[in-house]
């Protein structure tokens, strides 16, 4: 395919859509036979996890409902502020219920140790987090995934759902800028 204005500013491509389809895939088979007889409840973290959430739920097919949830998260720049708030909170009770947090990457750990917590103290029976990527290296907040896609390097990475200043979510892969665009 000719490269699109968007993938001349990649550097490097991390994972292809052959790839990423693949290991969902795999991911997808794991929790089916984990998730089978809970009925969960899948809530997105908006804006980055929504077309990984398309992906996973359709990968995995239990029976199961599916919500959103925002958070104020890094505006422009690539490092965390460390603050989590809702920006848009799920539509139901969720008392007795077992959700799985679908997430895009787990960086500081900030934003799901947040979530889990939240869920817990509105009655959630359990908390499962299923992130895309996971970036160890900058964990400061202890907390533990679940199901991982990739573990990634200490790289800022854009793609399949994940942006830079809100651009390159469309891209199909998950790929590196190069360093020129952010000093645009
Ligand atoms: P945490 O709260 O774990 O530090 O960060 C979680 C959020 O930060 C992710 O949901 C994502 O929105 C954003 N984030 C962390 N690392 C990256 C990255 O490499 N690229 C992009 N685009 N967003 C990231
Ligand atoms: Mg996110």
């Amino acid at each position: 395919m000719e490269k699109s204005m968007m993938d001349q500013d990649i550097l490097k491509v991390l994972y292809t859509e052959e790839e990423i389809a693949q290991r969902i895939r795999e991911m997808g088979r794991q929790m089916y036979e984990d998730l089978k007889d809970k009925e969960p409840l899948f809530v997105s973290v908006l804006r980055g996890a929504f077309i990984f959430m398309a992906d996973i739920v359709r990968a995995c097919q239990v029976r199961c409902d599916v919500e959103f949830i925002a958070v104020s998260s890094y505006g422009n720049a690539t490092s965390t502020s460390g603050a989590v708030q809702i920006t848009h909170d799920i539509q139901q009770d969720i008392s007795g219920r077992h959700l799985v947090v679908i997430e895009d990457i787990l960086d500081s750990g900030n934003t799901l140790h947040f979530l889990k917590q939240y869920f817990l103290t509105k009655g959630a029976a359990s908390v499962t987090i299923c992130t895309l990527l996971d970036k160890p290296s900058r964990r400061t907040k202890a907390i533990h995934a679940d199901y991982v896609g990739f573990e990634v390097p200490d790289e800022f990475v854009v793609g399949y759902g994940l942006d830079y200043a809100q651009k390159y979510r469309n891209l199909p892969y998950i790929g590196v800028l190069k360093p020129e665009v952010y000093t645009k």
